[in-house]
């Protein structure tokens, strides 16, 4: 019979850890009985361990579970759209109407005029066709449930067939590939061309009477590049109306101004190029170039949007209150300044800020934490767009490059991620770096303080 008498008791050690670690009472326990109860098959199994050890163990497997709850952390990646840092951050305008919608009532189904029943969405619809110069647009969950929503939409029995280009066959992320989302929307996918090679041709040969659309991706993660083609979108859109079959494009980012004008990156094609190109229908992500909330965006011909909306699979991913209110806000964000100067959004401020700036802020930083022993210089690095946006693009920038004798830079980077804010840095030729471009001006004192608590 093994030794139980090392372990702690539950109740003790749950209102222990409790305490500090600010979790509510019933998931601490259950952590602690789970952990004590595994300990008893390692004792059991002969493990020597003392209580101290096994309290310590479990207080830490403890403070990693609580650094998984959703907090706020301070990007210093330097990539602008991070998908796991939560793609873009919204807006001032849109962050304070949310407030104000999440914690009362609003007309979100309700018409003010008449005390009906009222259309949602209807605002929004209406806003987002204005700033994409096309007839007409709605919102769902994300781009992916989009684009299966779309083609739910426009196949049927008898017209199932969706022609894409085989250089169009793009994994996006997270195993979200186009042939198995056709598959989950019941669509049967005719390949056309060759990877780095399409021809008008290749389409018109592949169109008949069981196909219900042509869909185009936009190669947004990966470029091609050499020996390649592939037909103006104005052709393909011709040979498809001639036959009466939709051409749809998944943008992906969908930046919906002229990014290239902010940065030093390749043009991302706009909604707006596309629609005008004669793409009938455009599907794109609302928290990536666009810098508004996760959605996905359909836009375009009116009779298809209409369909698609009355399709029953639209009420399985349209979008809450929340969503819709922090898009509409992003959408007039856009539309207060349009023609004008940028909209006043996280991700087009970083894209656009002069590397003079962040320099000036990275010496302030700098200047406050010249008495630590650890050397804290600033260089030149580079930034990205991120979230499978434009692969190519490095955007020039400034970083806090930290070197500790005592420390590794992959421990200064845990130590920095385990920080209150946490801070995201990276590691790169072996040193650690805080890359300024996607901090906040007004998390720079957060960063002092961080590394006056870490590094003294
Ligand atoms: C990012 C991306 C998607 C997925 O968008 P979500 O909003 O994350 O669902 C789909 N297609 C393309 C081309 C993309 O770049």
């Amino acid at each position: 019979m093994p030794d139980f008498s090392q372990l702690p008791s539950v109740e003790t050690l749950a209102k222990r850890l409790t305490g500090e670690s600010n979790l509510p009472r019933p998931l601490v326990t259950g952590f602690v009985k789970r952990r004590l109860s595994e300990w008893r098959t390692r004792l059991a199994e002969g493990e020597a361990a003392d209580k101290a050890s096994i309290e310590q163990e479990i207080q830490s497997g403890l403070q990693d579970f609580a650094s998984s709850r959703l907090q706020p952390v301070i990007n210093a990646t330097g990539v602008i759209i991070h998908t796991n840092l939560g793609r873009s951050p919204l807006g001032q305008r849109a962050s304070e109407t949310l407030s104000k919608v999440a914690t009362g009532y609003s007309n979100l189904e309700f018409n003010l005029l008449d005390g009906k029943r009222g259309k949602r969405a209807g605002y929004l619809e209406t806003a987002l066709a204005v700033l994409l110069e096309t007839e007409a647009a709605t919102a769902v969950n994300n781009c992916a449930a989009a684009l299966v929503l779309t083609l739910r939409t426009l196949i049927s029995s008898e017209k199932n067939e969706v022609i894409v280009s085989r250089g169009e066959l793009v994994e996006i992320g997270g195993g979200f590939r186009i042939p198995e989302v056709l598959e989950t929307s019941g669509a049967k996918l005719v390949e056309v061309g060759a990877t780095n090679k399409t021809h008008l041709k290749d389409y018109a040969d592949a169109i008949s009477d069981r196909t219900a659309l042509i869909l185009k991706v936009h190669r947004s993660n990966f470029y091609l590049e050499g020996f390649t083609d592939e037909p103006d979108v104005t052709e393909i859109s011709s040979l498809a109306h001639n036959h009466g079959i939709p051409l749809v494009e998944d943008l992906g980012s969908g930046a919906v101004m002229n990014t290239d004008q902010l940065a030093p990156i390749d043009h991302e094609p706009t909604p707006q190029d596309a629609l005008r190109n004669g793409i009938d229908l455009v599907i794109f992500s609302g928290d990536k170039l666009l810098g508004g909330p996760q959605a996905g965006i359909i836009a375009g011909n009116a009779d298809l949007v209409e369909r698609i909306k009355s399709e029953p699979f639209f009420r399985a991913v349209r979008c809450d209150k929340l969503i819709l209110t922090v898009l509409q806000e992003c959408i007039d964000d856009y539309l207060a300044c349009k023609g004008d100067t940028k909209p006043r959004l996280p991700v087009l401020d970083f894209l656009s800020t002069p590397v003079q700036d962040l320099r000036v802020r990275a010496e302030k930083i700098s200047s406050q934490l010249k008495d630590l022993s650890p050397r804290i210089t600033i260089v030149e690095a580079l930034s990205r767009t991120g979230g499978g946006t434009m692969p190519r693009a490095e955007i020039p920038s400034i970083a806090l490059q930290i070197e500790s004798d005592g420390m590794s830079p992959t421990k200064l980077a845990h130590s920095l991620r385990r920080a209150t804010p946490a801070v995201v840095g990276y590691v790169s030729d072996d040193t650690f770096l805080l890359n300024l471009r996607t901090v906040f001006p007004s998390q720079d004192q957060s960063i002092v303080n961080v590394l006056l608590e870490v590094l003294q």
